[in-house]
């Protein structure tokens, strides 16, 4: 049997400002509490390494926390505090890497909740699915979906909260096991109008030649740390990154294209619809090591 693994929790009271450590395995959240009723809250999955005797890294912990604190905006929720988030953050690293000494990569969840009467937060270590390693070698089998509105609606829709990484996940979950249902490992999510969007969890990147493209966050998706990530390290090694529109036909027509989240990291989408896709396992091993040379 795998051994058990050792998760570690920071509770966060918003307001006053102030962490502490706390049980992962004891109850802690109110059942009256917005978050598990209404999905009425925000939260943020960071990556985190822990290899070559370093210590705990957080990959793009600013990136996240500026995301964190946009979603706040959008929810009408109180701004967090970065320098609380960011010690809480590093507590359930520094807890969990001291008790896991052996997992090189994990991630750390966190959330603020509407609460009920207050806000409330937390801060919890997470594994990364199993699933996860072997994508990134073998990579995905990805269906288009229709994501049900048209291409740049939040622009006049403030309330559809596209564009903020909410609690409410429902829907993206029932997508991944839409896609298994039907043969495919992810869903890629179209607008209404035929614009390529994102995945439940992800972002899609695509390869032209030496131009590496991915479609524009206003037009109606999360824009992503780990993309911004792989677009900053792109740029300096002399490839073309921009934001477009794109349609099935340039998923399909793409040189390579990758599914690419915090803990993915980058994974290579080698069918999309019924269109096989070129796997370039080496450009991806290259986006692996600029995601985890990043801070
Ligand atoms: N899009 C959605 C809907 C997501 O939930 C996520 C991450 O979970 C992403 C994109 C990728 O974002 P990031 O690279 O910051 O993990």
């Amino acid at each position: 049997m795998a051994a058990e693994i050792a998760h570690t929790l920071v509770l966060l009271d918003p307001e006053a400002g102030t962490w502490e450590r706390a049980d992962p395995l004891a109850p802690q959240l109110r059942v009256d509490d917005l978050a598990p009723h209404r999905g009425d809250g925000i939260f943020e999955t960071v990556l985190v390494s822990n290899a070559d005797g370093r210590g705990p890294q957080a990959h793009a912990r600013a990136a996240h926390l500026e995301r964190f604190g946009q979603s706040a905006r959008m929810l009408d929720l109180p701004a967090p505090d970065p320098e609380v988030w960011d010690a809480a953050l590093d507590a359930a690293s520094a807890d969990f890497a001291a008790a896991n000494p052996d997992i090189e990569l994990f991630s750390v969840r966190y959330a603020l909740s509407r609460g009920l009467d207050r806000p409330a937060g937390w801060v919890l270590t997470i594994p990364i699915e199993e699933k996860y390693p072997r994508q990134r070698r073998e990579g995905v089998r990805v269906r288009s979906a229709d994501r049900g509105y048209e291409a740049y609606f939040g622009q006049s829709a403030p309330w559809a909260l596209i564009g903020a990484k909410t609690l409410s996940y429902a829907t993206n979950m029932a997508s991944g096991r839409w896609a298994q249902a039907n043969g495919a490992d992810e869903v890629l999510y179209f607008s209404h109008d035929g614009i390529a969007l994102e995945g439940p969890s992800s972002n899609l990147i695509i390869r032209r030649g030496d131009e590496l493209i991915t479609p524009d966050p206003k037009a109606g998706l999360l824009h992503g740390t780990t993309q911004r990530t792989l677009f900053e390290r792109a740029a300096e090694a002399g490839f073309l990154c921009s934001y477009q529109d794109l349609c099935a036909q340039d998923v399909a027509a793409a040189d390579a294209a990758w599914m690419v989240s915090s803990v993915r990291m980058a994974v290579p989408i080698i069918a999309f619809d019924d269109t096989e896709l070129t796997h370039d396992a080496g450009f991806t091993e290259r986006m692996h090591g600029w995601v985890l040379a990043s801070s």
